[in-house]
């Protein structure tokens, strides 16, 4: 059987290992790499080479970070008096470039999921807790997604914090539509979401 030259078959088939790549699409990014400038293919390298290492995760909130604390949690101007819990760091992004929330994140690092084998342990709620109860927020909103595991998670997370105390705990009134992906009008929602949010 032909194969393709090694070098080629290998970024095949580093490509496919990554979610969302088939096999075919894997192939047609490798042959648009073999087309590109090679100076680019290797900045791309370098890039990737450079990324387990650059890339750090804050060590209060979990967002991504470089060195010990993301720009967030390094700002001094932000109100330590909100917190606002989220899936994944993506959605911190997503609210940021809303450009209205002041406070404070803390990731999760995903959704509670027992399907798929994801429980609390799972994602940083113990650090949530700690953080909590070290920072003391009056305020935690809950902003996870209005799906089942976003819900789900909202719910086990309220329960633990009624549990250690904390009674105002929101979550945002409408659907809150978060990922990396956002337009203009999406952020307008964002906001309004977030501002119209409402006791749990
Ligand atoms: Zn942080």
């Amino acid at each position: 059987m032909l194969r393709y030259p090694r070098p080629l078959q290998r970024v095949i088939e580093e490509l496919e290992r990554l979610p969302g790549i088939g096999p075919k699409s894997a192939q047609r990014l490798a042959f648009a790499l073999l087309r590109r400038n090679p100076a680019d293919v290797r900045a791309l390298g370098e890039a990737l080479t450079a990324l387990p290492d650059a890339v750090t995760r804050c060590r209060e909130c979990f967002n991504y970070a470089e060195g010990e604390l993301c720009p967030v949690c390094a700002e001094a101007s932000r109100d330590r008096t909100l917190l606002c819990v989220v899936a994944e760091a993506a959605d911190v992004m997503a609210i940021e470039r809303a450009n209205d929330y002041r406070g404070l994140y803390h990731v999760l690092g995903g959704l509670l999921s027992p399907l798929d084998g994801v429980g609390p342990d799972d994602l940083t709620i113990p650090q949530l807790l700690a953080r909590v109860e070290r920072l003391r927020p009056t305020e935690i909103i809950l902003a996870t997604s209005p799906s089942v595991e976003g819900d789900a998670t909202a719910e086990h997370l309220r329960q633990v914090l009624v549990a250690a105390g904390f009674t105002h705990i929101t979550r945002p009134a409408l659907g809150l539509p978060v990922g990396a992906e956002l337009d203009y009008a999406d952020q307008v929602t964002l906001v309004r979401a977030l501002q119209g949010r409402r006791e749990m």
